[in-house]
C-alpha cells in the first residue's frame, strides 16, 4: 500500500451496474439492495457506477433501486465491454474519489476486470463472496466466501488497505426493490480511457444461449457411456430443474456442447446434487465436480471409480435407471 493511503479517507459503498446493450445484470440489483444494507449501517452513501454509450437510463432506475448517487461514465468506447476501457475507467474513479468498499458481481465481465482495478489501487480483492456485512466496531467490510472446498467459510477483511473490493456470486441477494419516489443524484463523469485503452477490437460477438451450469443447484452429467444417446440425461434434468453437463468424452464426441464439460479443463460445478451417468470418474473429471453436495453415480461397472466419490452409487445401465428415476421424480412433483 502506499505510504500515503489513510484509510479515514475512504468513503462510501459502490455497486458496479453491470450492463449488456442496457440490459443490466440481475447481480447488480442484488448487490444494490445489499449495498444499501452496508452503507446504512456505515452512515456512508451508496454509490451505483455505470459505464455505457448513454447510461442516463439505467442510473435512473439504480435511484430507484436505492443508489444515493450514481456516476455515470457516457461513451461508445464502453459498448460492447472490454475489460481494458471498464477497468481503467473504474481505477481512475477509484483513484479520484476514494470509495471505501466496492461490489463487484462475480460474473463473467465482473471477474474479468476487477482485478485491473485492485492490482492499480492496492485494493484488497475478495472473489466470489456469498455474504457480506460490516463489522460493529470498525465499520470493516466482513466478506465471507466458502473455502476448502465449500467445507467451510472464510470470513476476511481487510484492515489496511482501501478500498474492500469483493466480487460477489450471482444469486445469493435479493435485488433491490423498486422504489419510484427515492431521489439520487446522477453525476456524468469524466471519461478517462479511449480507444487506446481498450488493446482490442469487437469483431463480432457470439452469445451462447447456452446457461451456466456453474450457477447450477441440480446438475446431471452424461459420459461416453450415454453412447451419443443424451435424452436420459435431459429428460432427468429437466424434471429435477437441473442442467445438462458431460465429461469430456462426451464434449469431444460432439454430443454435449463445450461449455457443458465439468472437469479440469471444462467448469467446475459446485451443485447441491450432481448425478454422474455413464463416466467412469478420471481425475480430471472430479476435479470439477467434487464440491458437490451429494453426488450420485450410475454406472454399469462396479468397480468404476466414480462410486469412491460419490454419495450414493447405483450399479446398472443408465438407459434403465435414469428413466425409473425421472419416472419416480415426476411421480413426486406430481
Ligand atoms: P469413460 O472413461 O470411457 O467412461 C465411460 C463409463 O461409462 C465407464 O465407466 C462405463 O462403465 C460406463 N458405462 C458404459 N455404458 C454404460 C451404461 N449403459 N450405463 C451406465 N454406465 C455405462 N475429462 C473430463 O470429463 N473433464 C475434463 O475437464 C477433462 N480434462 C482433461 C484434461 C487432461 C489434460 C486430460 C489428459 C484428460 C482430461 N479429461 C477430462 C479426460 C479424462 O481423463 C477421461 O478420459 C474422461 O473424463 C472420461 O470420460 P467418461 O467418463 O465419459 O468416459
Amino acid at each position: 500500500m502506499p505510504a500515503d493511503v489513510d484509510p479515514e479517507d475512504y468513503e462510501d459503498v459502490w455497486v458496479f451496474i453491470e450492463q449488456h446493450d442496457g440490459e443490466v445484470a440481475k447481480v447488480s440489483w442484488e448487490l444494490l439492495n445489499e449495498g444499501r444494507k452496508l452503507a446504512d449501517k456505515n452512515g456512508e452513501r451508496l454509490v451505483a457506477l455505470v459505464m455505457s454509450e448513454d447510461g442516463q437510463e439505467i442510473a435512473e432506475e439504480a435511484v430507484v433501486r436505492g443508489a444515493d448517487h450514481v456516476l455515470v461514465a457516457d461513451d461508445p468506447v464502453f459498448e460492447p465491454y472490454r475489460a481494458g476501457p471498464y477497468g481503467a475507467q473504474f481505477r481512475d474513479l477509484v483513484e479520484e474519489r476514494n470509495p471505501d468498499i466496492a461490489l463487484i458481481g462475480g460474473t463473467h465481465t465482473g471477474r474479468d476486470f476487477a482485478g485491473r482495478v485492485a492490482v492499480p489501487t492496492y485494493a484488497g480483492l475478495t472473489a466470489d463472496c456469498t455474504e457480506l456485512d460490516v463489522e460493529e466496531d470498525t465499520g470493516l467490510l466482513l466478506a465471507r466466501r466458502p473455502t476448502f472446498g465449500g467445507d467451510a467459510m472464510a470470513t476476511i477483511k481487510c484492515t489496511t488497505h482501501r478500498p474492500q473490493m469483493s466480487t460477489v456470486r450471482a444469486g445469493v441477494f435479493d435485488p433491490a426493490d423498486r422504489d419510484e419516489d427515492r431521489e439520487g443524484e446522477i453525476e456524468h463523469v469524466e471519461v478517462t480511457v479511449d480507444e487506446d485503452d481498450a488493446h482490442s477490437r469487437i469483431i463480432d460477438r457470439v452469445v451462447s444461449d447456452v446457461v451456466d451450469i456453474t450457477d447450477a443447484e441440480i446438475v446431471v452429467a452424461g459420459g461416453f457411456g450415454t453412447e451419443g444417446d443424451f435424452s436420459p440425461i435431459e429428460d432427468l434434468a429437466d424434471a429435477l430443474g437441473g442442467e445438462v453437463a458431460a465429461s469430456r468424452e462426451a464434449v469431444e464426441e460432439g454430443w454435449a456442447e463445450p461449455a457443458r464439460q465439468v472437469g479440469q479443463t471444462g467448469k467446475t460445478v459446485r451443485p447441491e446434487l450432481y448425478i454422474a451417468a455413464g463416466i467412469s470418474g478420471a481425475i480430471q473429471h472430479l476435479e470439477g465436480m467434487d464440491d458437490a453436495k451429494t453426488v450420485v453415480a450410475v454406472n454399469s461397472d462396479e468397480n468404476a471409480p466414480i462410486f469412491e466419490n460419490a454419495d450414493y452409487g447405483i450399479v446398472g445401465d443408465l438407459f434403465e435407471v435414469l428413466p425409473e428415476l425421472t419416472e419416480r421424480v415426476r411421480e413426486a412433483k406430481g
